[in-house]
This record gives C-alpha cells, sequence and structure tokens, in this order.
C-alpha cells in the first residue's frame, strides 16, 4: 500500500495534492471557520474522490462565505437551493444539510467549550473510536472514515505524514495537538485502509 507522503514523492506533478499535502494536510488549523471547512470538505469528499474534492476546494469557499459559523448556521432553504444550483462545487442535498447542520450544532458548544476548537482541545486526547462516538454524538454525517481523516488532517490524530516526510519534521515544530498526547492509537492500523477508490492516491 502507497501512502500519500510516497505518492507524492513519487508523482510531484500532481500540483493539486502536491500542494495540499506539502501546505496543508495535517498542518494545525486556527479557527472555527477553518475548522468547519474541512470538517465539511471531509463531508463532501466522502465517496468520492480526494482529487475532485481538491479541484472545488476554492469553489466550496466561496460558495459558503469563508464558512463563517454564524453565516452558514443561518442558511436556510433559499440558500440550500443556490447551493445545489452551483455547478461549481458537489452539489448534494444530504452533505450539503449537513455541513449548515453542523454549523449550528458548532454554536450549540460555545456555552461550554467556546468553539469548536475548544470542544476538540477539552475532549484530546481520545482514541479514534471515542472520537468517533463524541462526533456521532454532537454532529452529523460524521462517520468512521470522514472523523478519522478530520483529525488526523487538523492534527489531533497523528499518522498524516510518515515519519520520514520531510513535511512531518515542519508539522511537529508547530505542536499539533497529537504532540500534546495520543491515546489508545494503534500503530499501522490506519495505514492497511485504503479509505479512497484505487484511481487516486490513499491519504
Ligand atoms: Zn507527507
Amino acid at each position: 500500500m502507497t501512502s500519500y507522503c510516497e505518492y507524492l514523492h513519487d508523482h510531484p506533478e500532481d500540483t493539486l495534492n502536491k500542494l495540499y499535502h506539502d501546505h496543508e494536510y495535517g498542518f494545525p488549523l486556527e479557527g472555527d471557520a477553518a475548522l468547519l471547512e474541512r470538517l465539511a470538505l471531509e463531508i463532501n469528499q466522502a465517496g468520492l474522490s480526494w482529487s475532485l474534492m481538491l479541484k472545488s476546494k476554492d469553489a466550496f469557499h466561496n460558495a459558503f462565505e469563508g464558512f463563517d459559523v454564524d453565516k452558514v448556521a443561518a442558511y436556510g432553504e433559499q440558500d440550500v437551493t443556490r447551493l445545489l444550483a452551483d455547478a461549481t462545487i458537489i452539489r448534494n442535498r444530504l452533505k450539503i444539510k449537513s455541513v449548515i447542520e453542523n454549523a449550528r450544532r458548532i454554536q450549540g458548544l460555545r456555552t461550554e467549550f467556546g468553539s469548536f476548537q475548544g470542544w476538540l482541545d477539552a475532549h484530546h486526547p481520545l482514541s479514534l473510536e471515542e472520537w468517533t462516538r463524541l462526533f456521532k454524538k454532537t454532529f452529523v454525517f460524521t462517520g468512521g472514515e470522514i472523523v478519522k481523516e478530520f483529525l488526523r488532517s487538523t492534527g489531533y490524530l497523528p499518522d498524516a505524514h510518515d515519519p520520514d516526510c520531510p513535511v512531518y519534521g515542519q508539522i511537529a515544530k508547530l505542536q499539533p495537538a497529537w504532540t500534546r498526547g495520543v491515546r489508545n492509537v494503534v500503530l499501522g492500523e490506519h495505514k492497511e485502509k485504503d479509505s479512497h477508490a484505487a484511481d487516486h492516491p490513499v491519504r
């Protein structure tokens, strides 16, 4: 099984994935808009290729107004219709409505935790299984695969990059959440699973 890091080492011409791998994947994110955006990308990617998701990433950012939590949480049917008519993004009613509902769930976390980020930090570290249970209780459209990739890509779980990948060291210096503790992570477990179809890199 080729890892995302190995794939990009061998395919530097895949600019879209290389930029994401080198500058975004696994890097800690600041702020709830950025976290909601990443969660939205993982939800919208479900069942599709990550390359397709990356191609429409900027369009998603614009269509969802930068993923401002309060703006998205206030979206009504008109906005759903607007988004479903936008050919530049992945148009799936269930996914779009899930992103809106999750923005509302984030608002609901503010009283106790201050923010989505505060909620994540308050629960870290958990094992992937514990995180998945908690996400399912708290959000919608957050199955195990989406939770795993969301947490890896935002630095709450390790394993985004292979230890011999140059980006691994760069990220470790930024002290993502996983450098502050890891719980019950079965090493190697994640890498055996191909979360995406065979025509694009494992990520
Ligand atoms: Zn890497």
